[in-house]
């Protein structure tokens, strides 16, 4: 669970650009010997397989693709607070 994501900036793998729903974080209890790709990085993306330290920051959606004013656009450049919690997944 990463809760100190800023909102509006996303995880993404740095090999495909998959998003967040793609990596998996090896958490501290995970074992090495589980790892069956590159042991010592932390991440590891669904899509291609490829495991990494960090994955890249990148603003939720695809830059520049909302419409100015549209509810996208809005809930792009929404407060977290202006949102009920829930509504993130
Ligand atoms: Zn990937």
């Amino acid at each position: 669970m990463s809760e100190d994501a800023e909102f509006g900036v996303t995880d993404a793998c740095p090999f495909c650009d998959a998003g967040p729903e793609a990596l998996y974080r090896r958490g501290p209890g995970f074992s090495k010997s589980q790892r069956s790709v590159d042991p010592d990085k932390d991440w590891y993306c669904r899509d291609c397989h490829q495991a990494f330290d960090d994955p890249t920051r990148r603003p939720r959606g695809h830059p520049g693709g909302f419409t100015e004013g549209s509810l996208a656009h809005q809930l792009d450049q929404a407060d977290p607070s202006d949102l009920t919690p829930g509504d993130q997944r």
